[in-house]
């Protein structure tokens, strides 16, 4: 499974609208994240989901 390409896919799709760092519960740490067009973050590196921040 290429999730490396799924998440370019979805930057190609404008489904991503930007990448910036977040927290990543998974990581426990600040990590590069896919930024979404509703506010939603998708950890690049191991796909954790997350809300943004309101
Ligand atoms: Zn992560």
């Amino acid at each position: 499974m290429d999730d490396d390409g799924l998440l370019e896919q979805l930057l190609a799709d404008g489904e991503i609208e930007a990448m910036d760092r977040a927290y990543c519960p998974v990581h426990e740490r600040v990590v590069a994240h896919a930024l979404h067009t509703d506010g939603s973050q998708t950890c690049w590196d191991c796909l954790t989901h997350v809300k943004g921040p309101q």
